[in-house]
């Protein structure tokens, strides 16, 4: 999906082996090259030797803490950073805002996720540096950014230029909850409350111009209380259910 790119390099930082091997044995699978490391000092000595294109980065950590790493790297780098947390260790808030890190995810997470995430991440970085074609397959959906085209099931859907916005918007962070006022803000360029239902309408017009039934979505979820989110779907990328569960299962 990535036309003509080379290897990219992943550190993984986390000093439970389990989550470390799976989650690294995952990434491989995808072609990443990965380096990991246990602890922070190892890791910061591992960024000083070479150039990675991302850091996944586990906050509580042996010797050197995430959140150090974290600003150790972001001070002489612009590489994208996750932040892996678990449950309740820190306001999610707090790791978004203040320390740098570019996304997130809570313990315990699902491998998959963690690839959209890596993917869109570095999809971002990339798009900021080399401008070309992009295109992202969901499924039946094929999202033609740069051609400003979608297509369901190989036929090509007319959508508006905010519907198509709207869609572009959740689709690159897949799994991640975007609130009213954030998709108002990112779609329609305005700041203020009154305008929150129009997006409830657009995502109305686009679920029925993709045929995606809210009562059983493929792509297109709402967040009760909260707002939208986009999702793989499950027979995009087969999932090995091994490494889910004993993810599922972990803590720390
Ligand atoms: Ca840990």
């Amino acid at each position: 999906m990535n036309a003509g790119s080379e290897t990219r390099r992943i550190l993984l930082v986390e000093d439970e082996k389990a989550i470390r091997d799976a989650v690294a044995a995952y990434l491989e699978r995808e072609n990443y090259w990965v380096t990991m490391a246990g602890d922070g000092q190892v890791a910061l000595d591992e960024f000083a030797k070479r150039s990675f294109d991302l850091v996944i980065l586990d906050l509580m950590l042996p010797r050197v803490s995430g959140e150090r790493v974290c600003r150790a790297i972001r001070d002489k780098s612009d590489c994208p950073i996750i932040m892996l947390t678990a449950k309740g260790e820190v306001e999610d808030r707090i790791i978004g805002l203040e320390l740098g890190a570019d996304d997130y995810l809570v313990k315990p997470f699902s491998p998959r996720e963690l690839v959209a995430r890596v993917r869109a991440l570095l999809r971002r970085a990339h798009i900021d540096t080399e401008p070309q074609r992009e295109i992202l397959e969901f499924g039946d959906l094929v999202i033609d950014i740069s051609g400003h085209k979608v297509l369901v099931q190989g036929k090509e859907v007319d959508l508006t230029a905010s519907e198509f916005k709207l869609l572009t918007t959740l689709s690159r962070y897949p799994g991640r909850v975007y609130s009213r006022m954030e998709l108002v803000e990112k779609v329609l360029g305005y700041d203020f409350e009154g305008y929150e239902r129009t997006i409830d309408s657009h995502i109305k017009n686009l679920r029925a111009k993709l045929g995606d039934d809210p009562r059983s979505p493929k792509w297109l979820y709402t967040v009760h209380g909260v707002g939208y989110r986009f999702e793989i779907p499950h027979d995009t990328q087969p999932v090995s259910l091994e490494i889910d569960d004993m993810l599922g299962g972990t803590r720390g």
